[in-house]
């Protein structure tokens, strides 16, 4: 594709993954509820900005070989599994002819706002791919005092293998991704994810991905109601600001008080943005960084410390013309 915006070619490929949740017309001012006419422009933006929705199963095939990826690749995902969909998203995504992948969590299924079990086996009929959001959507991430390691391995592989053997016998397909709830995940969870069969997961981890992003930590786009267009049409035109490593590591849970985190770019990253444009967000709040151009570290400082809890750190940075943005974000538990 393009190639211009980076030197690697394989860089350059990056991959937005959208995450929804519902949609509707007459709802509140619920914020993961889409106006039909919001998502349709968003379809539209979708459509002119070039992409091709695939499926996970058409990123997971796309990775083992790019040349099944059409040029400009994108997921459209769904979470939780409201039955409403069938008469709300679906019918727009049908006209124009966008697959989705809808996660699911089991206990879910049957609810009376959840689809019935033939109602997935019909939606994976008609192309649109189910994965998993777990059996009862649990922060899974969660430690509660006292469970012992062998507890919580037996919790993590109920919610885990469980709900997709679940689905796959539902759905009578193999189900290959899973989202975790509400985007919480660690190394352990990730490596629980594995066994128990899935080849995808994905985070709520804004930026987007390239095919090297580790299957167990893709990132999502969470799209909000109220979204603007234009940066909507921003953020499917990010680029991904790689990192050959980052401390604490990936998936990685920190012991309170954090002080610092460091990312260190990659050389074609070093050689393509602009240190200056170079900015740390945890959540909304902008954070003060370092950064040393002789070895590409950029140091995040938490001032305060960062003393227990969960939060998104998000990096951004434009490249050197100002033309293209670039994003990576990663989530740290802080215990
Ligand atoms: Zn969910």
């Amino acid at each position: 594709m393009g190639g211009a915006e980076i030197s690697s070619g394989e860089t350059a490929f990056s991959i937005p993954v959208l995450c929804y949740h519902r949609f509707g017309k007459n709802t509140s001012q619920d914020a993961y509820s889409l106006d039909l006419e919001e998502f349709r422009r968003q379809l539209e933006i979708i459509r002119e900005e070039e992409f091709t929705p695939i499926t996970a199963a058409g990123l997971a095939d796309g990775r083992l070989d790019r040349a099944l990826l059409p040029e400009k690749p994108l997921l459209i995902t769904i979470d939780d599994g409201y039955k409403h969909f069938n008469t709300t998203a679906r019918p727009l995504l049908e006209e124009f002819n966008f697959p989705a992948t809808l996660f699911i969590y089991t206990n879910f299924v049957g609810a009376r706002a959840g689809f019935s079990r033939s109602q997935l086996r019909e939606l994976q009929s008609a192309g649109f791919e189910i994965g998993s959001h777990s059996a009862t959507h649990p922060k899974l991430t969660r430690r509660p005092r006292g469970e012992t390691k062998d507890q919580r391995a037996e919790r993590l592989r109920q919610e885990l293998s469980e709900s997709r053997e679940k689905l796959t016998k539902w759905c009578r397909g193999e189900v290959i991704s899973l989202s975790y709830p509400y985007g919480l995940w660690d190394r352990e969870v990730a490596e629980a994810a594995r066994q128990a069969g899935y080849k995808l997961m994905f985070t709520v981890n804004p930026g987007p991905n390239t095919l090297e992003t580790p299957p167990e930590r893709l990132k999502r786009i969470m799209i909000l109601r109220g979204t603007r267009d234009s940066t909507f049409r921003n953020q499917l035109r990010e680029k991904p600001l790689l990192f050959s490593a980052s401390m604490p590591g990936w998936g990685e849970r920190a012991i309170s008080p954090v002080r610092q985190m460091i990312f260190t770019l990659t050389p074609e990253m070093l050689s393509c943005i602009d240190p200056a444009s170079l900015e740390a967000r945890r959540r909304s709040s902008v954070v003060p960084l370092e950064y040393d151009a002789q070895s590409g570290r950029v140091i995040v400082r938490f001032s305060p410390p960062w003393v227990r809890g969960t939060d998104l750190i998000i990096l951004t940075a434009q490249d050197q013309e100002g033309k293209n943005r670039f994003k990576n974000s990663r989530l740290l538990i802080v215990e």
